[in-house]
């Protein structure tokens, strides 16, 4: 008798034909547990009705469906929703719905803290504890749809959560495939955004497979000794190296790469920094999100002025820079970017 039990969502299509295989399943057991728990959201074999109780109950036995759980959640006055998610070793991460209609993005989380540790980010402080599996990746979109069913769904997903995707790349990945299964929740690679600190080393094993997901980074400065006090991944990975790497990729017809840049009063801000950037992203299809710095207790950094910030896009949009203003969302409930963190280190 085999006792082994397996964490359902954390195995693509490939690795769960295996394991049925050994179970003595046939093939088309995956598509049915495919559709069962990702677009029907149901978890119960004993309601998987297409499915013998014979097997049903094999199942039950073997495989866990849901590996986080939710544990609480607060909505802000502009409808944003920030979740504690819940994993079965007690730890837990944070996400955050952002309705912005027609869309309905969540932001997800792929590790138990970060190890950038980035200056102005509040996760950096919890330090890292580990990365998500597959599974834990993918049902916090999975636990989302279910509370907002049947009324709504999510449309799109960002991976700009706790934690560096890239650091944790194999199981984002895996993510990212079992979430475009067309038997599944069918998301396209445009509705799915992975954002990295700019790990170099990561980025240059993406351009050689067909990406599934849109690609930001979060470049933040336009100079080196700027980016490295900010980032200290910097130190290992400069920004010529970061940029190089990105004019590599190859991308889709009319896709760019979004390039994050938080605004910090007095550090980043100055129309000099602007001017750096133009210059730096000249050579790449890019975008530009501005980020005024949502301030969080603990972190000496401040947000700029209302004028310093609309100064600096315009000088970006008055050099052909598609650059956007990200207003903050949902920071009277610390779900706004760079505000997740655990109790535990708020
Ligand atoms: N590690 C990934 C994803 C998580 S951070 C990355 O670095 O991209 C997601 C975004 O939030 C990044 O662009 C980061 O620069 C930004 N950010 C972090 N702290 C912030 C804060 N306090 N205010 C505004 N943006 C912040």
């Amino acid at each position: 008798m085999n006792h082994q039990t397996y964490h359902l969502k954390d195995y693509t299509r490939e690795e769960l034909v295996h394991i049925l295989k050994q179970m003595g399943e046939p093939h088309f057991r995956v598509t049915q547990l495919f559709k069962w728990i990702y677009q029907k959201g149901v978890t119960d074999f004993s309601r998987m009705t297409d499915i013998s109780k014979i097997s049903q109950r094999k199942f039950d036995a073997t495989f866990i469906p849901s590996s986080v759980r939710i544990e609480t959640w607060k909505t802000g006055r502009d409808g944003t929703t920030k979740y504690l998610f819940r994993l079965s070793d007690g730890r837990d991460v944070e996400g955050v719905l952002i309705p912005d209609p027609p869309r309905l993005t969540l932001c997800v989380s792929t590790q138990v803290g970060c190890r950038m540790n980035c200056a102005f980010c509040k996760t950096a402080r919890m330090g890292w504890v580990r990365n998500l599996r597959t599974g834990e990746i993918l049902d916090q979109v999975c636990q989302v749809n279910a509370l907002l069913r049947p009324q709504r769904r999510i449309t799109n997903i960002v991976f700009m959560g706790m934690g560096e995707p890239l650091d944790n790349l194999e199981n984002t990945l895996k993510a990212i495939e079992i979430l475009g299964y067309s038997d599944g929740l069918q998301f396209s690679h445009r509705r799915l955004t992975v954002s990295t600190c700019g790990l170099v080393n990561k980025l240059v094993s993406l351009g050689d497979e067909t990406r599934r997901f849109r690609l930001a980074v979060s470049l933040n400065a336009a100079d080196n000794d700027t980016r490295s006090r900010l980032m200290p991944i910097n130190r290992q990975f400069p920004i010529e190296e970061l940029i190089s790497v990105c004019r590599r990729i190859s991308l889709r017809n009319r896709e760019r790469i979004t390039f994050e840049y938080v605004l910090l009063k007095g550090i980043n801000d100055r129309p000099k920094d602007a001017m750096m950037l133009v210059k730096l992203l000249s050579p790449l299809k890019a975008k530009v999100n501005l980020i005024p710095f949502n301030e969080t207790e603990g972190i000496p950094f401040h947000r700029p002025d209302r004028s310093t910030i609309l100064k600096f896009q315009e000088i970006l949009v008055h050099a052909h820079l598609t650059a956007m203003i990200r207003e903050s969302r949902g920071d009277d409930i610390s779900a706004a970017c760079g505000q997740l963190a655990t109790a535990s280190c708020s």
